[in-house]
């Protein structure tokens, strides 16, 4: 299958667009010129059911929705473009909305970024003490964008075998220091959008460099959903597959980080294929999401969505509460109504579906999950725990924070039981400063 993108400058070329009321179309150029906007010819003709486009979910996770900007700024944007303005007037109006919207979430860019001999580690980070995270500059761009997608300032890559080089072996040498990591997750992006030969030269040079804590090789991916032939037909197909074998067969586990947002991606053949493909390179697939508002904010489709995984063979694995950025007026789901959501679609299911963990946060602190609300001594309260902290030692210790049921995010909460702070606080604050 050939891969064909679709984004704002050809949408109109989609066959199906015109379907679309005028008024619609609209839409995606204006919300488009605002938010990144990219899709390709398989979830076009693949995933989304046109005849019911305005409430298809998978129409809504690639294509701009009027409510993902405040209302002002949307007629704003549609006034400068009805205007007749040029491309460099669009653009810096468009820059001037984007400002407000809080790219860099849970102090990912300040605090996360690790040294080797001085010297800050591009494209790495390293939070929690087992997984270091990498960002191949090659996999930072994706095979379509979601519209909640937060990660948008980083969309630009660099295609440079030198500095691939020059990283990895500082990757290496930071590893070897490192004793305690046990994983690698590499992330983008999508690191499934780099060239087979990049895929192999990095994990090659890992499996060579011969790291005994090294066990977990883990790729963080979106292919499955957005672009399943990249297991299949892609010229480097094969090549992929490969890589993911010589990771087993070295005796380390290669576990595919799958990002699925509604049962719709797991019915396609082409998806069913990839999948079979993947795991019998010996690969392990664990899948993620965000629950989203417009998308799978209801607990039928998220327990239908992992026993159509387990069938498959996938290993459901987090329920993430999507995050303080971006639009998440129009995303984001109460934390009272997603543990509501979670626990539904939780006791719905059997327990080969209940590896799933979540409604979890990924917060400036560490992933925070929702494990409840409850009352105690006529309090109303959430019941939360870390399931990872900056401090390792914080995960697993239930704390309560008042229950609040418009609350969104950690940083909407307070302490129970009229506590200043919680537990973690100080230390978390002595742990930012260093
Ligand atoms: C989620 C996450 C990880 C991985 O955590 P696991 O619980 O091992 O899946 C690692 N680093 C960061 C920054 C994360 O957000
Ligand atoms: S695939 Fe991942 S990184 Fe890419 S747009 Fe979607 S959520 Fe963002």
């Amino acid at each position: 299958m050939k891969y064909q993108i679709y984004a704002l400058h050809n949408f109109r070329q989609i066959p199906q667009i015109s379907r679309l009321s005028e008024e619609d179309q609209f839409t995606i150029e204006v919300v488009g010129n605002v938010l990144p906007f990219k899709t390709n010819n398989y979830v076009v003709d693949e995933l989304i059911d046109w005849d019911n486009y305005k409430k298809d979910p998978i129409f809504i996770l690639n294509f701009p929705q009027k409510g993902m900007l405040k209302e002002e700024d949307f007629n704003h944007m549609a006034k400068v473009i009805k205007s007749g303005a040029d491309k460099a007037t669009i653009k810096t109006e468009a820059n001037k909305i984007r400002e407000k919207l809080n790219p860099h979430p849970a102090g990912q860019l300040e605090y996360n970024v690790p040294e080797l001999n001085g010297e800050k580690l591009n494209g790495v980070q390293h939070k929690y003490n087992e997984t270091m995270l990498f960002f191949p500059s090659q996999g930072q761009t994706c095979h379509a964008f979601c519209t909640f997608c937060f990660r948008w300032p980083q969309f630009s890559g660099m295609d440079d075998m030198k500095f691939a080089m020059s990283q990895i072996e500082h990757i290496i040498e930071y590893l070897k220091i490192h004793t305690e990591i046990t994983d690698i997750l590499f992330t983008g992006g999508d690191p499934m959008v780099m060239k087979g030969k990049f895929l192999d030269f990095y994990i090659s040079k890992l499996l060579e460099a011969d790291i005994p804590h090294l066990q977990n090789i883990r790729i963080g991916s979106k292919s499955l959903g957005f672009w399943p032939y990249r297991y299949l037909t892609d010229s480097d197909a094969d090549e992929v597959l490969n890589v993911f074998e010589k990771v087993t067969k070295a005796g380390k586990s290669l576990a595919f980080m799958a990002h699925f947002n509604h049962y719709r991606e797991l019915e396609t053949e082409a998806v069913q294929n990839a999948i079979a493909r993947i795991r019998a390179t010996g690969a392990q697939i664990r899948t993620q999401s965000p629950l989203l508002n417009h998308i799978n904010a209801s607990s039928d489709i998220w327990s239908t969505m992992w026993q159509k995984q387990v069938k498959l063979g996938l290993i459901p694995y987090y329920m993430f509460i999507a995050r303080d950025t971006g639009a998440q007026e129009y995303f984001g789901v109460s934390l009272a109504n997603a543990w509501d959501i979670f626990q539904k679609a939780y006791t719905n299911v059997s327990g080969i579906c209940r590896t799933v963990r979540g409604p979890s946060m990924s917060c400036t602190p560490g992933k925070v999950r929702v494990c409840g609300l409850t009352e105690v001594k006529g309090e109303k309260v959430f019941v939360l725990e870390f399931i990872q902290g900056r401090n390792s030692d914080w995960a697993a210790r239930p704390f309560f924070a008042k229950y609040d049921d418009k609350a969104l995010w950690m940083t909407d909460l307070k302490p129970a039981f009229g506590n200043e702070n919680f537990f973690f606080e100080e230390d978390l604050s002595e742990i930012l400063l260093k």
